[in-house]
């Protein structure tokens, strides 16, 4: 099990706050709520204060760009996705509708289109039984009634209890029955960004909503279309950016006003502090974010949350050498790899990046990660030629393009997704998300909301769901406001 922190937390920009508690009190600029978080949970929050007349406010983002975990990448004509890439679940998904409206949702490329393949680490053909029995038990493993069965367990039992029966059913090759095993393990390490897959509470992961049609629907133009979307409503001088937000004073004076302080002295006093930063920072920084220290039940959810990491890995060249518009090639290792290279063994499939033939991308989970985001970005990219050259047999070209994402280096997220919940906290204070949306109020008046997609009970670890929970939260402020002032 993997515990926080996972980096030594020395020289965290907000070591070097500036100022003191008097010079920012006696400076502070008076708002009626400040937004901390420019991703989708902040911006819908923000967009929806100002809607219903909200217009007092101050939106702080650390980084230097809105969207969060929301990031489109654009070089040479190549767009990539360095977050969020896929509209899950067709229609049941808000964004489906939104983007057909905006007149930019991708056309589907469904699976059948795909020139597939299955090998081992060296080259051989893999036996396509073994990728047969981990798709069934994919499905299996992701029904309700199914996984209910193992609430008291982490997630993975289902797979690893079902896998060996199902492998036998289809007659897989003895041979490459733990390297399907490790397969599928990927696989959902993958979706879940999990170190391992019995980290999870299997209670916690049956209560997300599974529409299905998981990597079909997409933005023609890139995500961060969205993120115009929601910043179109938001007054220009509402939003800071590279203002994290380093100081959190929730419980000062008898007006039960909170006093938010920015990484370079900037204060604001205000009736309420809505944050959406990510379970990971949260993690993290409580201990130095907020003063006093959160109540203790919000500090025991916080302890059983984790956010897990996976990360994306992108060649392209100006052409592609596998010859065919849609790819997806599936690895299975035979072997262990030792060493510097044993990153690799986290990647399970490459895959055509959607709309550009020439561009090829995979997912490293959890450990995997940890250990590619701690090498140098060329021995990343020669090791990744040098195996795609092992599993095919061919000679690749030098990329025109590479890129891989770190976002468990990043101090604003230290993870990707999904956050989740531990199998001890599913089994006794966390047996569902609601105390990470539990705000904190001084005389009945809420101070400290929460936002994120770490706080949906149900769509965690999705867009969707964190443009819910930015909402969810605006309306809490709206309805205390209407009921306080009328
Ligand atoms: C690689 C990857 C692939 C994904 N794929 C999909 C997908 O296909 N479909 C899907 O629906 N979802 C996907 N997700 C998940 C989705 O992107 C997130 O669930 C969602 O964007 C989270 O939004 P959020 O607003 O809750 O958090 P974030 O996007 O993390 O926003 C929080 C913001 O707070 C800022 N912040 C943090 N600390 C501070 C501070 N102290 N002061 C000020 N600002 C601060 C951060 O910089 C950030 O901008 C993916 C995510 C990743 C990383």
């Amino acid at each position: 099990m993997y515990c926080y922190p996972p980096h030594p937390v020395r020289g965290h920009p907000c070591d070097n706050i500036s100022g003191n508690y008097g010079t920012w009190q006696a400076n502070a600029i008076q708002r009626e709520v400040v937004v901390v978080g420019g991703g989708a949970a902040g911006l819908s929050a923000a967009r929806t204060l100002i809607r219903n007349g909200v217009k007092n406010i101050a939106l702080l983002e650390a980084q230097d760009y809105l969207g969060g975990r929301v990031k489109t990448h654009r070089q040479d004509g190549i767009l990539t996705e360095d977050g969020a890439e896929w509209i899950h679940g067709g229609s049941a998904n808000r964004l489906y509708g939104l983007a057909r409206r905006m007149g930019v949702l991708s056309p589907r490329v469904p699976d059948s289109s795909y020139a597939w393949s299955a090998k081992t680490e060296t080259g051989r053909n893999a036996d396509p039984a073994g990728y047969d029995a981990a798709e069934t038990l994919y499905e299996i493993c992701e029904r309700n009634s199914v996984l209910s069965q193992y609430s008291d367990f982490g997630y993975g039992k289902c797979y690893a209890d079902k896998f060996s029966g199902e492998y036998r059913r289809n007659r897989g090759r003895r041979s490459e029955r733990a390297a399907w095993l490790h397969f599928l393990e990927m696989w959902v390490n993958k979706d879940t960004g999990l170190d391992d897959w019995r980290d999870q509470s299997a209670r916690d992961a049956d209560h997300f909503t599974d529409w299905g049609l998981d990597q079909w629907d997409q933005w023609r133009a890139g995500y961060d279309a969205l993120v115009a979307h929601l910043k179109k409503d938001i007054p220009a001088g509402t939003i800071s950016m590279s203002s994290p937000v380093c100081k959190i004073f929730w419980d000062q004076g008898d007006k039960g006003q909170v006093l938010v302080v920015t990484q370079s002295g900037v204060s604001y006093l205000a009736d309420h502090a809505l944050i959406t930063a990510s379970v990971g920072h949260l993690k993290e920084r409580q201990d130095s974010l907020f003063e006093p220290a959160l109540p203790r039940a919000y500090r025991d959810a916080l302890a059983v949350t984790e956010l897990g990491l996976a990360d994306k890995v992108q060649l392209g060249w100006r052409s592609s050498w596998w010859g065919e518009p849609h790819y997806n090639l599936n690895i299975i290792f035979t072997n262990d790899i030792q060493g510097e290279k044993s990153w690799l063994k986290g990647i399970m499939e490459f895959l055509t990046i959607h709309n550009q033939s020439n561009m090829l991308q995979a997912f490293v989970p959890g450990e995997y990660a940890r250990k590619m985001e701690a090498l140098p970005e060329e021995t990343v990219k020669r090791h990744l030629l040098s195996f795609l050259a092992d599993v095919t047999g061919k000679s690749i070209p030098e990329p025109s393009f590479f890129r891989r994402t770190q976002w468990q280096k990043n101090v604003w997220m230290r993870g990707s997704y999904n956050s989740y919940v531990t199998v001890e906290g599913g089994n006794t204070i966390m047996r569902s998300r609601q105390p990470l949306a539990q705000a904190v109020e001084k005389n009945g008046k809420p101070v400290l909301l929460w936002a994120g997609e770490h706080t949906h009970t149900t769509r965690y670890g999705t867009v969707d769901g964190a443009m819910d929970t930015g909402e969810r939260e605006a309306y809490k402020i709206i309805d205390y406001m209407d009921a306080t002032f009328g």
